[in-house]
Protein backbone atom coordinates (compact mmCIF):
# COMPACT_ATOMS: atom_id res chain seq x y z
CA UNK A 1 0.00 0.00 0.00
CA UNK A 2 1.35 3.63 -1.21
CA UNK A 3 0.64 6.46 0.30
CA UNK A 4 0.90 7.96 -3.39
CA UNK A 5 0.72 6.79 -6.39
CA UNK A 6 2.12 9.44 -8.97
CA UNK A 7 0.75 8.59 -12.71
CA UNK A 8 3.03 9.85 -14.74
CA UNK A 9 6.84 10.88 -14.83
CA UNK A 10 7.08 13.98 -16.00
CA UNK A 11 8.13 17.30 -14.39
CA UNK A 12 4.78 18.12 -12.71
CA UNK A 13 5.14 14.18 -11.48
CA UNK A 14 9.07 14.08 -10.81
CA UNK A 15 8.18 17.46 -8.83
CA UNK A 16 5.40 16.02 -7.23
CA UNK A 17 7.52 13.09 -6.31
CA UNK A 18 10.32 14.79 -4.56
CA UNK A 19 7.77 16.95 -2.35
CA UNK A 20 5.78 13.63 -1.23
CA UNK A 21 9.26 12.07 -0.46
CA UNK A 22 10.55 14.90 1.65
CA UNK A 23 7.08 15.17 3.80
CA UNK A 24 8.23 11.02 4.65
CA UNK A 25 5.16 9.79 1.95
CA UNK A 26 5.61 6.31 0.80
CA UNK A 27 6.00 7.20 -3.07
CA UNK A 28 5.33 5.56 -6.50
CA UNK A 29 5.88 6.94 -9.51
CA UNK A 30 4.05 5.11 -12.78
CA UNK A 31 5.48 6.37 -16.27
CA UNK A 32 4.80 4.77 -19.30
CA UNK A 33 8.14 6.22 -21.58
CA UNK A 34 11.05 7.62 -20.63
CA UNK A 35 11.24 9.95 -17.46
CA UNK A 36 10.94 13.70 -18.22
CA UNK A 37 7.58 13.27 -20.26
CA UNK A 38 7.26 15.94 -23.44
CA UNK A 39 10.82 17.44 -21.94
CA UNK A 40 12.40 14.34 -23.57
CA UNK A 41 11.23 16.02 -26.99
CA UNK A 42 12.39 19.70 -26.64
CA UNK A 43 15.55 20.57 -27.62
CA UNK A 44 16.67 23.71 -25.57
CA UNK A 45 14.61 24.78 -22.68
CA UNK A 46 15.70 28.49 -21.74
CA UNK A 47 13.18 29.51 -19.12
CA UNK A 48 13.30 26.76 -15.98
CA UNK A 49 14.70 29.38 -13.75
CA UNK A 50 18.33 28.83 -12.90
CA UNK A 51 19.25 27.19 -16.30
CA UNK A 52 19.91 30.13 -18.88
CA UNK A 53 19.76 26.85 -21.35
CA UNK A 54 19.85 23.41 -20.76
CA UNK A 55 18.61 20.28 -22.81
CA UNK A 56 15.26 18.83 -22.24
CA UNK A 57 16.24 15.26 -21.84
CA UNK A 58 19.87 16.76 -19.63
CA UNK A 59 16.59 18.30 -17.63
CA UNK A 60 14.46 14.97 -17.61
CA UNK A 61 17.67 13.08 -16.29
CA UNK A 62 17.82 15.75 -13.46
CA UNK A 63 14.72 15.78 -12.09
CA UNK A 64 14.83 11.70 -12.40
CA UNK A 65 17.64 11.41 -10.34
CA UNK A 66 16.20 13.49 -7.70
CA UNK A 67 12.88 11.98 -7.14
CA UNK A 68 15.19 8.38 -6.78
CA UNK A 69 18.02 10.14 -4.51
CA UNK A 70 14.74 10.38 -2.04
CA UNK A 71 13.72 6.66 -2.13
CA UNK A 72 10.65 7.28 -4.65
CA UNK A 73 9.74 4.06 -6.26
CA UNK A 74 9.53 4.16 -10.40
CA UNK A 75 8.02 1.77 -12.30
CA UNK A 76 8.01 1.64 -15.85
CA UNK A 77 4.37 0.79 -17.17
CA UNK A 78 1.17 1.84 -18.45
CA UNK A 79 -2.00 2.97 -16.34
CA UNK A 80 -4.98 1.81 -18.26
CA UNK A 81 -7.12 2.48 -15.19
CA UNK A 82 -7.54 3.67 -12.04
CA UNK A 83 -10.44 2.86 -9.46
CA UNK A 84 -10.78 6.67 -7.69
CA UNK A 85 -13.97 6.14 -5.74
CA UNK A 86 -13.58 5.34 -1.73
CA UNK A 87 -10.46 5.69 1.04
CA UNK A 88 -8.31 2.97 -1.15
CA UNK A 89 -7.81 3.95 -4.63
CA UNK A 90 -6.52 1.18 -7.61
CA UNK A 91 -3.77 1.51 -9.41
CA UNK A 92 -4.14 -0.63 -12.99
CA UNK A 93 -1.25 -0.83 -14.55
CA UNK A 94 -0.16 -3.25 -17.51
CA UNK A 95 2.34 -4.87 -14.90
CA UNK A 96 -0.10 -5.47 -11.57
CA UNK A 97 -2.67 -3.66 -9.59
CA UNK A 98 -1.19 -0.71 -6.95
CA UNK A 99 -3.16 0.43 -3.82
CA UNK A 100 -2.97 4.00 -2.78
CA UNK A 101 -4.32 6.25 -0.43
CA UNK A 102 -4.22 9.01 -2.53
CA UNK A 103 -3.38 9.24 -6.47
CA UNK A 104 -1.90 12.19 -8.49
CA UNK A 105 -2.44 12.31 -12.13
CA UNK A 106 0.20 13.92 -14.16
CA UNK A 107 -0.21 12.18 -17.44
CA UNK A 108 0.31 15.51 -19.37
CA UNK A 109 -0.52 15.86 -23.04
CA UNK A 110 0.80 14.70 -26.46
CA UNK A 111 1.01 15.80 -30.12
CA UNK A 112 -2.39 16.18 -31.83
CA UNK A 113 -2.37 14.77 -35.37
CA UNK A 114 -2.77 16.80 -38.24
CA UNK A 115 -5.07 14.61 -40.10
CA UNK A 116 -3.54 15.17 -43.13
CA UNK A 117 -4.02 12.57 -46.05
CA UNK A 118 -0.49 10.59 -45.86
CA UNK A 119 0.22 11.51 -42.54
CA UNK A 120 -0.16 8.03 -40.92
CA UNK A 121 1.68 6.07 -43.52
CA UNK A 122 4.81 8.29 -42.96
CA UNK A 123 4.71 8.25 -39.46
CA UNK A 124 8.24 7.62 -38.85
CA UNK A 125 9.38 7.84 -42.30
CA UNK A 126 9.57 11.86 -43.13
CA UNK A 127 6.96 12.65 -40.41
CA UNK A 128 7.52 13.55 -36.94
CA UNK A 129 6.53 14.90 -33.81
CA UNK A 130 9.58 15.64 -32.06
CA UNK A 131 12.50 17.40 -33.60
CA UNK A 132 14.98 16.54 -31.39
CA UNK A 133 14.41 13.22 -32.15
CA UNK A 134 14.38 13.08 -35.11
CA UNK A 135 16.10 16.00 -36.31
CA UNK A 136 19.49 14.97 -37.06
CA UNK A 137 18.08 12.49 -40.35
CA UNK A 138 17.90 15.37 -42.18
CA UNK A 139 20.59 16.61 -41.88
CA UNK A 140 21.07 18.50 -45.19
CA UNK A 141 24.82 16.54 -45.74
CA UNK A 142 22.99 13.40 -45.94
CA UNK A 143 22.54 11.80 -49.97
CA UNK A 144 19.22 13.03 -50.56
CA UNK A 145 18.21 15.37 -48.04
CA UNK A 146 18.30 18.17 -50.33
CA UNK A 147 14.58 19.52 -50.15
CA UNK A 148 14.65 21.13 -46.62
CA UNK A 149 11.92 20.00 -44.05
CA UNK A 150 8.26 21.20 -43.26
CA UNK A 151 7.30 22.48 -39.93
CA UNK A 152 3.17 22.85 -39.34
CA UNK A 153 1.94 25.11 -37.04
CA UNK A 154 2.46 28.72 -35.18
CA UNK A 155 2.76 28.24 -31.70
CA UNK A 156 5.72 28.24 -29.31
CA UNK A 157 7.06 24.42 -29.95
CA UNK A 158 6.61 24.83 -33.63
CA UNK A 159 8.69 28.53 -34.10
CA UNK A 160 11.11 26.89 -31.35
CA UNK A 161 11.87 23.95 -33.10
CA UNK A 162 11.67 24.61 -36.23
CA UNK A 163 14.55 27.33 -35.53
CA UNK A 164 16.27 23.97 -34.13
CA UNK A 165 15.89 21.81 -37.37
CA UNK A 166 17.76 24.87 -39.30
CA UNK A 167 20.67 22.74 -37.56
CA UNK A 168 20.14 20.84 -40.32
CA UNK A 169 18.30 21.71 -43.08
CA UNK A 170 16.57 24.95 -44.50
CA UNK A 171 12.80 24.87 -42.86
CA UNK A 172 9.36 26.08 -44.42
CA UNK A 173 7.48 27.04 -41.85
CA UNK A 174 3.29 26.33 -42.78
CA UNK A 175 0.71 28.06 -40.73
CA UNK A 176 -2.83 28.46 -41.13
CA UNK A 177 -3.19 32.24 -39.95
CA UNK A 178 -1.38 35.14 -41.29
CA UNK A 179 1.09 35.55 -38.16
CA UNK A 180 2.74 33.51 -35.79
CA UNK A 181 0.87 32.92 -31.82
CA UNK A 182 4.57 31.96 -30.54
CA UNK A 183 6.28 34.63 -28.06
CA UNK A 184 8.01 37.57 -29.52
CA UNK A 185 11.42 36.28 -28.70
CA UNK A 186 10.90 33.31 -30.23
CA UNK A 187 9.33 34.64 -33.54
CA UNK A 188 12.19 37.66 -33.88
CA UNK A 189 14.84 34.50 -34.08
CA UNK A 190 12.97 32.56 -36.41
CA UNK A 191 12.42 35.77 -38.50
CA UNK A 192 15.96 36.76 -38.66
CA UNK A 193 17.24 33.34 -39.43
CA UNK A 194 18.18 33.24 -43.18
CA UNK A 195 17.55 29.46 -43.66
CA UNK A 196 13.96 30.12 -42.41
CA UNK A 197 10.84 30.36 -44.74
CA UNK A 198 7.19 30.90 -44.30
CA UNK A 199 3.77 30.03 -46.55
CA UNK A 200 1.24 32.06 -44.62
CA UNK A 201 -2.86 31.17 -44.42
CA UNK A 202 -1.92 27.88 -45.68
CA UNK A 203 -2.89 23.80 -44.19
CA UNK A 204 -0.65 20.86 -45.06
CA UNK A 205 -3.52 18.79 -47.18
CA UNK A 206 -1.71 15.69 -47.93
CA UNK A 207 1.98 14.17 -47.80
CA UNK A 208 3.68 12.78 -50.88
CA UNK A 209 5.90 10.10 -51.07
CA UNK A 210 6.85 6.55 -51.88
CA UNK A 211 8.56 4.70 -48.88
CA UNK A 212 9.63 8.04 -47.21
CA UNK A 213 8.17 11.91 -47.82
CA UNK A 214 9.03 13.61 -50.73
CA UNK A 215 7.02 16.69 -51.01
CA UNK A 216 3.83 18.03 -49.03
CA UNK A 217 0.37 19.64 -50.55
CA UNK A 218 -0.19 22.77 -49.29
CA UNK A 219 -3.40 24.35 -49.98
CA UNK A 220 -4.08 28.39 -49.52
CA UNK A 221 -7.02 28.85 -47.37
CA UNK A 222 -7.49 32.44 -48.84
CA UNK A 223 -7.01 31.75 -52.27
CA UNK A 224 -8.15 27.82 -52.72
CA UNK A 225 -4.29 27.34 -54.42
CA UNK A 226 -2.82 24.30 -54.06
CA UNK A 227 1.05 23.54 -54.44
CA UNK A 228 3.66 21.04 -54.26
CA UNK A 229 5.99 21.97 -51.68
CA UNK A 230 9.47 19.31 -52.14
CA UNK A 231 10.38 18.39 -48.73
CA UNK A 232 12.43 15.30 -47.11
CA UNK A 233 10.25 15.49 -43.55
CA UNK A 234 7.21 17.24 -42.51
CA UNK A 235 7.31 17.95 -38.33
CA UNK A 236 3.94 18.18 -36.82
CA UNK A 237 3.10 21.62 -34.03
CA UNK A 238 -0.67 22.05 -34.13
CA UNK A 239 -1.45 21.69 -30.19
CA UNK A 240 -1.39 19.10 -27.85
CA UNK A 241 -4.45 16.33 -26.59
CA UNK A 242 -4.67 15.50 -22.92
CA UNK A 243 -3.52 11.36 -21.74
CA UNK A 244 -6.36 10.78 -20.00
CA UNK A 245 -8.16 8.11 -21.79
CA UNK A 246 -8.04 5.91 -18.99
CA UNK A 247 -10.20 7.82 -17.01
CA UNK A 248 -12.60 7.89 -19.85
CA UNK A 249 -16.55 7.82 -18.15
CA UNK A 250 -14.91 9.72 -15.18
CA UNK A 251 -16.38 12.29 -13.42
CA UNK A 252 -13.65 14.26 -12.67
CA UNK A 253 -12.90 15.14 -16.72
CA UNK A 254 -14.07 18.08 -18.22
CA UNK A 255 -15.35 18.32 -22.18
CA UNK A 256 -11.94 18.43 -23.48
CA UNK A 257 -10.59 15.66 -21.63
CA UNK A 258 -8.63 18.10 -19.36
CA UNK A 259 -8.78 17.96 -15.72
CA UNK A 260 -10.29 21.26 -13.80
CA UNK A 261 -9.00 21.49 -9.96
CA UNK A 262 -8.90 23.80 -7.32
CA UNK A 263 -5.60 26.00 -6.86
CA UNK A 264 -4.77 22.90 -4.62
CA UNK A 265 -4.83 20.74 -7.27
CA UNK A 266 -7.78 18.65 -5.96
CA UNK A 267 -9.97 17.22 -8.68
CA UNK A 268 -13.65 16.61 -8.04
CA UNK A 269 -12.99 13.57 -6.43
CA UNK A 270 -11.48 13.30 -2.36
CA UNK A 271 -8.25 11.75 -2.51
CA UNK A 272 -7.29 12.24 -6.34
CA UNK A 273 -5.34 15.05 -7.53
CA UNK A 274 -3.71 16.82 -10.63
CA UNK A 275 -0.96 18.32 -11.95
CA UNK A 276 0.71 19.74 -15.10
CA UNK A 277 -0.56 19.92 -18.64
CA UNK A 278 -3.33 17.56 -17.90
CA UNK A 279 -5.12 19.88 -15.88
CA UNK A 280 -7.35 22.92 -17.73
CA UNK A 281 -5.22 25.85 -17.01
CA UNK A 282 -3.88 29.04 -18.83
CA UNK A 283 0.21 28.09 -18.70
CA UNK A 284 1.29 24.62 -19.84
CA UNK A 285 5.19 25.30 -19.39
CA UNK A 286 7.48 22.95 -17.67
CA UNK A 287 7.98 25.51 -14.64
CA UNK A 288 4.44 25.75 -13.95
CA UNK A 289 3.69 21.67 -14.53
CA UNK A 290 6.50 21.92 -11.54
CA UNK A 291 4.95 23.93 -9.31
CA UNK A 292 1.62 22.19 -9.76
CA UNK A 293 3.46 18.81 -8.66
CA UNK A 294 4.74 20.73 -5.46
CA UNK A 295 1.17 21.34 -4.64
CA UNK A 296 -0.21 18.68 -5.36
CA UNK A 297 2.12 16.47 -3.49
CA UNK A 298 1.85 18.72 -0.22
CA UNK A 299 -2.14 18.90 -0.30
CA UNK A 300 -2.22 15.16 -0.69
CA UNK A 301 0.27 15.17 2.33
CA UNK A 302 -2.56 17.22 4.08
CA UNK A 303 -5.23 14.62 2.42
CA UNK A 304 -3.02 11.42 3.98
CA UNK A 305 -3.32 13.16 7.21
CA UNK A 306 -6.90 13.93 7.53
CA UNK A 307 -7.02 10.14 6.76
CA UNK A 308 -5.07 9.12 9.76
CA UNK A 309 -6.58 11.39 12.44
CA UNK A 310 -10.17 10.60 11.47
CA UNK A 311 -8.51 6.83 11.84
CA UNK A 312 -7.89 7.88 15.88
CA UNK A 313 -10.56 10.05 16.13
CA UNK A 314 -13.18 6.89 15.43
CA UNK A 315 -10.73 4.85 17.97
CA UNK A 316 -10.77 7.30 20.58
C1 LIG B 1 8.31 20.43 -28.54
C2 LIG B 1 8.02 21.01 -27.18
C3 LIG B 1 8.83 22.04 -26.71
C4 LIG B 1 8.58 22.60 -25.44
N1 LIG B 1 9.40 23.59 -24.99
C5 LIG B 1 9.23 24.07 -23.74
C6 LIG B 1 10.13 25.03 -23.20
O1 LIG B 1 11.09 25.46 -23.85
N2 LIG B 1 9.90 25.48 -21.94
C7 LIG B 1 8.85 25.04 -21.17
O2 LIG B 1 8.73 25.47 -20.02
N3 LIG B 1 7.97 24.13 -21.67
C8 LIG B 1 8.14 23.64 -22.92
N4 LIG B 1 7.26 22.71 -23.42
C9 LIG B 1 6.09 22.33 -22.59
C10 LIG B 1 6.49 21.41 -21.43
O3 LIG B 1 7.32 20.37 -21.92
C11 LIG B 1 5.25 20.85 -20.75
O4 LIG B 1 4.44 21.91 -20.31
C12 LIG B 1 5.60 19.97 -19.56
O5 LIG B 1 6.45 18.90 -19.94
C13 LIG B 1 4.35 19.39 -18.91
O6 LIG B 1 4.74 18.55 -17.89
P1 LIG B 1 3.76 17.40 -17.31
O7 LIG B 1 4.55 16.69 -16.27
O8 LIG B 1 2.47 18.00 -16.94
O9 LIG B 1 3.44 16.46 -18.53
P2 LIG B 1 4.36 15.66 -19.56
O10 LIG B 1 5.67 16.29 -19.71
O11 LIG B 1 3.49 15.48 -20.75
O12 LIG B 1 4.58 14.25 -18.84
C14 LIG B 1 3.52 13.35 -18.65
C15 LIG B 1 4.07 11.94 -18.57
O13 LIG B 1 3.00 11.04 -18.27
C16 LIG B 1 3.20 9.83 -18.99
N5 LIG B 1 1.93 9.14 -19.15
C17 LIG B 1 0.86 9.55 -19.89
N6 LIG B 1 -0.14 8.65 -19.81
C18 LIG B 1 0.30 7.65 -19.00
C19 LIG B 1 -0.27 6.42 -18.55
N7 LIG B 1 -1.52 6.06 -18.89
N8 LIG B 1 0.47 5.61 -17.76
C20 LIG B 1 1.74 5.97 -17.40
N9 LIG B 1 2.33 7.12 -17.80
C21 LIG B 1 1.62 7.95 -18.59
C22 LIG B 1 3.80 10.28 -20.30
O14 LIG B 1 4.53 9.22 -20.91
C23 LIG B 1 4.69 11.45 -19.87
O15 LIG B 1 6.01 11.03 -19.64
C24 LIG B 1 7.49 22.12 -24.67
C25 LIG B 1 6.68 21.09 -25.15
C26 LIG B 1 6.93 20.54 -26.40
C27 LIG B 1 6.07 19.41 -26.92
Amino acid sequence: MYDLVIIGGGPAGLSAAVYAARANLKVAVVEKGLPGGQMQNTTEVENYTGFKMIMGPELSQVMHEHALHLGVEYFNADVEKVELEGNIKQVHTTRNVMEAKAVLIATGAEPKKLGAKGEEEFRGRGVSYCATCDGAFFNEKRAGMDKGVIVVGGGDSAVEEGTFLTRFNKVTLVHRRDKLRAQPILQKRAFDNPKMNFIWDSTVEEILGEGAVKAVRVKNLETGEVTEVPANGVFIYVGMKPNTDFLQGSKILNEGGYIPTDENMKTAVPGVFAAGDVREKGLRQIITAAADGAIAAMSAYHYIESLEDAKEDVTV
